[in-house]
């Protein structure tokens, strides 16, 4: 077989194993078929709990799941709890006031790993922003988001792809300092930093913001979600109207023809909308 033809197909696999496993997570059941293995023979889908760490902002992700358990007990969706912390800036803050009052943040363990806070990156007040997860080591070493190889994709994706430069978008994560081994960041940790992402958004005041993968989306949604049945479909939050896509990480692990397909279609419907609400871009 051609080697191309090879890789495309391990990689698929890869996409529709990563599915499988969303779906188990969700407590999706499955049938048992008369070829399926004894109880207790189970070939089980199991992810190491630190799955992130080896595979960096590895999404769509799941913790080991036990198949039966899962069929049979249909897991309610998570709420995720936010702390409405105080906002010590007016409606419209600026950036800057937004930047000041992080200050040298120790609101969460996250600070004790940190090289430097990375706030954020792009025009002040521009029409499209990239909510992402978290720096990963470039990120922490530069204070710049999105400048590893994620980075590198997601430009590419903006600049060549939606033919606009970076420097016109905005870029920030949901956490502002790199967690341990570019872990998932923790709930107590994103409810911490998310006034300030709270702050940058309405600073910017974006026309549209692209969430980037699953805990981005989870958060600006306030619900656990799978981002495979997510992506592509727009959603808001506080008004303003949100496209979830993968995580450039996630395409980058995945590369198929498909999942560059799926988000190329979802940001040149982010770039449409900015246009259709009168954005400049
Ligand atoms: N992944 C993210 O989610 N954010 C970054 O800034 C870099 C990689």
């Amino acid at each position: 077989m051609d080697r191309a033809l090879a890789d495309e197909l391990r990689a698929a696999l890869g996409s529709a194993r990563e599915l499988l496993r969303e779906l188990l997570e969700e407590g999706v059941g499955f049938e048992r078929t008369s070829s399926s293995p004894p109880p207790g023979q189970e070939h089980r889908l199991e992810y190491p709990a630190s799955a992130r760490e080896a595979s960096a902002r590895s999404e769509p992700r799941a913790s080991g799941v036990n198949r039966r358990a899962a069929a049979q007990q249909p897991t309610p969706p998570k709420q995720i709890s936010l702390v409405d912390a105080p906002r010590p800036w007016g409606e419209h803050p600026s950036l800057d006031e937004v930047r000041a009052a992080l200050g040298e943040c120790t609101r969460c363990r996250l600070a004790q790993g940190r090289t430097q806070i990375v706030f954020g990156d792009g025009a002040p007040d521009a029409d499209l922003l990239f909510v992402g997860e978290g720096p990963g080591e470039q990120e922490d070493l530069q204070g710049v988001p999105f400048v590893g190889r994620a980075g590198e994709l997601l430009t590419q994706m903006i600049e060549k792809g939606l033919g606009v430069p970076r420097r016109s978008v905005y870029i920030c994560n949901i956490v502002k300092c790199r967690p341990p081994q570019n872990r998932t960041p923790q709930p107590d940790e994103v409810n911490a930093c998310r006034p300030f992402l709270d702050g940058q958004i309405d600073a910017v005041a974006p026309r549209v913001i692209v969430a980037l993968g699953k805990p981005a989306t989870s958060l600006l949604l306030g619900r656990d979600v799978s981002i495979t049945r997510v992506r592509g479909i727009w959603q808001e939050y506080r008004g303003t109207p949100v496209m979830p896509t993968f995580h450039p990480a996630f395409v980058l692990r995945q590369y198929t023809a498909e999942n560059r397909r799926l988000v190329w279609a979802d940001l040149k419907a982010a770039l449409a909308r900015v246009r259709e609400l009168g954005g400049r871009l």
